[in-house]
């Protein structure tokens, strides 16, 4: 399976939860038009900052309410906060990488 496959069987997986919490083309179209407003090559790395935000809000959030023992939303969230964490360390070690040639 090839990037293009993986992330197509990634969007039709989002599109079936985000149905299921009442998104609609609206909600996603404007958020579409914020994201045209970038420049290409800093649009991944907004919808990226944005979705960490929501998921850091979201997983402290969370924790106010649950122990997590035996909780599923928290072995997601575990694992969503491992990604987060390496692609925004990652995303700093190749800026660094990227200045120190400059
Ligand atoms: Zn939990």
């Amino acid at each position: 399976m090839n990037v293009d496959d993986e992330v197509r069987g990634a969007l039709a997986q989002i599109e079936s939860a985000a149905a299921l919490y009442a998104v609609t083309e609206h909600h996603i179209s404007r958020y579409q038009s914020v994201l045209s407003g970038y420049h290409p090559a800093d649009r991944d790395t907004y919808a990226c900052a944005r979705l960490d935000a929501i998921l850091t809000r979201t997983a402290f959030d969370h924790r106010t309410e649950c122990d997590g023992v035996g909780c599923r939303t928290c072995d997601g969230l575990h694992e969503a906060l491992t990604v987060a964490v390496a692609s925004v360390r990652t995303m700093l070690d190749s800026d660094e990488g990227r200045s120190t040639h400059d």
